[in-house]
């Protein structure tokens, strides 16, 4: 076996990726934060192949592994001068996890272990403080029974609560040594009670049980939640991290607190965070104390905080990164207790990487690879319109910035099941708690009671880019009645508010938004983006507004343009529906010539929008009945309108009906059967050049796309009707026309038969929607019933609609590619499905040698980023 624990002193460890596998994210970073001699308290790490091994066999720990603990706790009573489970000068020690990637509040800690009825008293003689002592000890059963012994901790808060009220005091800090000993005894009872045994005495069994704890709760609801939602994988595991104790509690020259080398919401360069005098870390976190501004430490303890500040710019130059810090002040000195790279806003990504570059810590190359693309999304999507009346009903802290609204739920569960039903909700908490992760996940925004900037609700949803505003102490809220209060006003579940995560204001109803601002720090970062990039990046659009989006977002030329969407308006319908229930070439030919005009005109005016760029536009795509009246009423209007009997719509809709419509009379299918429905549209297209030339605007090269092909023979025909039809109109109009023809690749045959498909094509375009689709037989609209289960049971890792299947669909795409490019060499190839703006199968078209990918407007400036970085990676 290799070696599987590691002491902090062992100078021989580094920082790299290797290491955070091993050692765990936390683990690896003390371990770093000790060899640059930075205060650290002495310990070790059991690494994360332990609980690989842990899980493997019957979640039993190694007796090598005990042996060698017991190794390292001896280095430790050195270090110490202190010996675990000693009468007269205990040691103490903190048992936490931590895997290869922070899951903050999502695994479990154990501190003050190693106290038991005597060691106490030992404490309490050595610090001559017997209220911190038994405080000490009574947070450890409570602590212990919680996370090892499984005991809710609402049973311990209860009984510190009961005694408060006896006693008629109100704080805990009112509760004096002799209150800890009967509630000691009070907490020893509990345990008793619940789990029919003593609390343990022995520091060894302690250790273990905790040790075993930390691993389980690598399995916890929670944790599989949190790695489900960030693609964490289930075979990494964590690592344990075993430390002295130190003390923020013992006295006023003690604190503890949390901090930021920048300010994690704009990006800053500040000093940002919070600390409590006399308190334990996890005082900080809960929101019970409210804690004061780290630079108020400037004053109340000077020297620690000149110290802090030095630590912190050594930090930042080794990591490169802002560091998220934890701290504790135990009787004047100062204690290291984590680095890691903190989670901050799109906004402040960008910022910080941007002036990292300025500061030359890092180079313009690694700017681009730190800014993770899928949070650009928060960034480009819209902020309150500053100009809308608002009625601010209270205010709160400003925790994670963007504007959200929705219906007010109180419960994460009523969130997920509002989500189901497509609608937005802002989830109302007094304050989150890490089993509140699925509900803040469904819901567009989260609004809380009381916490810190620093608080959990704060935290996981500046990772996720929720708004959110938390320590909102204006509202009071009542679970029980479903509402809450803000002053005079009350708000009921299902109510309307909107919150800005920015300002920290909550909001009556639904505010008006408005565009973001993507110059400055965003702009620079695209454009050295845009440097290391190869893949192009189109947009898939077919309104004049979704293509000016797009364009303002850098896309490059139309992936997509679907022409159905254009059908659908409702001055077109009615032409639409007559051209489908004509019974004649002839009819259905007088019903097109009504259309002609509107689709010249969009074609117009998206040409001119794109102004010599490429566009890709596809022709007609679904089964016919789509575009067919479904209600009574609507067949009445139709038939009334197109003076057909109401009996005679009504039986060719039934004759239209398709059992299996996505594999049916679509695609290609409808180009070959009604030919004169693909003839206007390549008319209109061509038309649509002809005006531009006449207004001399500059000529798009149109990039026609056929639809849903799988055999040569259908494109064969089909080029040969669009090229028929081009000469049609250079004819009339006197002009010469560029254009390429091209085909959909969204079929597996259409994949394998590439080589013969590619001699009448100009492009492909790899629908990924279908391919996936047809290549898995899983239906893109029916997959939601059962995805879930799928991925439970590990046999899909993410989404194969959201994220490509690189061994199944992904291969089909490189076999068609390279069959494809061996007829043709210069054959373009792009990617259009919605994979096209995923930054992981963004990735795969830069291997799979794809000269563009096409996404939705929004998602351009997410898809320009991760193809650099997807050629950065390859390099
Ligand atoms: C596809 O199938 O990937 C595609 C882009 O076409 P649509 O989604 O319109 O079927
Ligand atoms: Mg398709």
């Amino acid at each position: 076996m290799d070696k599987l624990i590691f002491s902090f002193s062992n100078k021989s460890l580094k920082n790299n990726a290797k290491s955070k596998e091993i050692l765990g994210g936390k683990g690896a970073n003390l371990a770093q934060m000790a060899k640059l001699g930075l205060p650290v308290p002495p310990g070790f790490t059991i690494s994360t192949k332990v609980c690989e091994y842990f899980y493997k066999n019957n979640k039993k720990i190694p007796k090598k592994i005990i042996k060698q603990v017991k190794k390292e706790i001896k280095i430790t009573e050195k270090i110490t001068k202190k010996l675990f489970g000693d009468l007269s000068n205990p040691l103490l020690l903190s048992v936490r996890s931590g895997s290869r990637v922070s899951m903050p509040g999502m695994m479990d800690t154990v501190l003050n272990l190693g106290l038991n009825d005597k060691t106490v008293i030992a404490l309490k003689n050595k610090t001559e403080n017997g209220r911190f002592a038994k405080d000490s000890y009574r947070r450890f059963i409570q602590m212990y029974g919680n996370v090892v012994l499984g005991i809710q901790s609402h049973f311990f808060e209860e009984l510190i609560e009961n005694y408060k009220l006896t006693k008629g005091v109100l704080q805990d800090t009112e509760l004096d040594e002799n209150d800890w000993d009967g509630l000691i005894q009070n907490f020893k009872d509990l345990v008793k009670e619940k789990n029919k045994k003593d609390f343990p005495q022995d520091v060894n069994e302690q250790l273990l049980g905790a040790i075993r704890a930390v691993f389980l709760s690598w399995d916890s609801k929670r944790a599989k939640i949190y790695r489900k939602i960030n693609y964490i994988p289930d075979h990494w595991g964590t690592a344990v991290n075993i430390q002295a104790m130190v003390f923020g509690n013992m006295g006023q020259d003690c604190a503890t607190g949390v901090a930021f080398t920048r300010n994690p919401s704009t990006g800053s360069k500040e000093l940002f965070g919070e600390y409590l005098i006399n308190a334990q870390g996890e005082d900080v976190v809960a929101g019970t104390r409210t804690p004061m501004n780290i630079i108020n430490m400037g004053k109340s303890m000077p020297k620690i905080f000149k110290q802090l500040k030095k630590i912190f710019k050594e930090l930042e130059t080794k990591y490169k990164d802002m560091q998220d810090i934890e701290f504790t002040v135990e009787n004047k000195k100062l204690w290291m207790l984590q680095t890691r790279s903190g989670k901050r806003t799109a906004k402040a990504a960008i910022k910080i990487a941007v002036d990292m570059v300025k500061e030359k810590l890092i180079t313009n190359k690694q700017a681009v690879l730190r800014v993770d693309p899928n949070i650009l999304d928060t960034l480009l999507h819209p902020t309150l319109d500053e100009k809308a009346e608002k009625i601010i009903i209270a205010s709160g802290l400003p925790a994670s910035p963007g504007a959200a609204s929705g219906k007010v739920t109180f419960s994460s569960d009523e969130a997920e099941r509002l989500k189901e039903q497509m609608q937005n909700t802002i989830l109302v908490r007094i304050e989150t708690s890490p089993e509140d992760i699925n509900g803040m996940h469904a819901s567009q925004g989260i609004l809380t009671a009381r916490g810190g900037m620093t608080s959990h609700a704060a935290v996981v949803a500046r990772g996720m880019g929720k708004p959110c505003v938390s320590g909102s102490n204006e509202i009071k809220i009542d679970y029980e009645k479903k509402l809450f209060k803000a002053g005079s006003i009350e708000i009921k579940e299902g109510d309307i508010i909107t919150i800005d995560g920015g300002s920290g204001k909550v909001m009556l109803g639904e505010i008006p938004t408005v565009k973001p601002d993507i110059s400055g720090d965003f702009s620079k970062l695209m454009a050295w983006a845009d440097k290391y990039r190869k893949l192009k990046v189109r947009t898939n659009s077919e309104t004049p507004v979704d293509t000016k989006t797009g364009r303002d977002f850098g896309a490059e030329g139309i992936g997509l343009c679907r022409t159905e969407h254009m059908f659908f308006d409702e001055k077109r319908i009615i032409s639409v529906r007559e051209m489908i229930l004509s019974n004649t070439p002839e009819d259905r030919k007088a019903a097109l010539t009504k259309l002609l005009p509107y689709q010249k005109s969009d074609f117009f005016e998206i040409f001119k929008i794109m102004n010599g760029l490429p566009v890709t536009v596809r022709l007609l795509d679904p089964p016919l009945h789509e575009f067919l009246p479904k209600t009574d009423k609507d067949i009445y209007d139709i038939s009334k309108e197109l003076n057909i009997s109401h009996q005679d719509v009504k039986f060719r809709i039934t004759e239209l009906h398709e059992d299996n419509p996505m594999l049916g009379h679509r695609g290609c299918r409808l180009g070959i059967s009604f030919p004169e429905i693909y003839e206007m549209q390549c008319q209109a297209i061509f038309e649509a050049l002809a005006q531009c030339k006449k207004k001399k605007i500059k000529l798009v090269i149109p990039e026609i796309m056929i639809p849903f092909v799988s055999t040569a023979a259908e494109i064969e025909i089909l080029r040969n009707l669009v090229d028929k039809t081009a000469q049609k109109i250079q004819k009339t109009h006197s002009i010469k026309i560029k254009y390429y023809v091209g085909t959909m690749i969204e079929l597996p045959r259409a994949a394998l038969r590439a080589n013969d498909i590619a001699k009448y094509a100009d492009f492909f375009s790899f629908g990924t929607n279908d391919l996936t689709q047809t290549t898995f037989g899983i239906s893109r609209d029916d997959s939601g019933k059962f995805l879930n289960d799928y991925v439970e049971n590990k046999i899909f890792n993410k989404d194969p609609f959201v994220s490509i299947d690189e061994r199944g669909v992904g291969e089909l795409i490189k076999i068609a590619a390279e069959r494809g490019r061996k007829q043709k060499k210069s054959l373009k190839l792009g990617i259009c499905g919605e994979h096209g703006g995923d930054p992981a199968s963004i990735e795969f078209c830069e291997k799979a040698k794809l000269n563009y990918v096409s996404c939705s407007p929004y998602r351009v400036p997410i898809a320009r980023l991760a193809a650099a970085q997807a050629y950065l990676k390859k390099k």
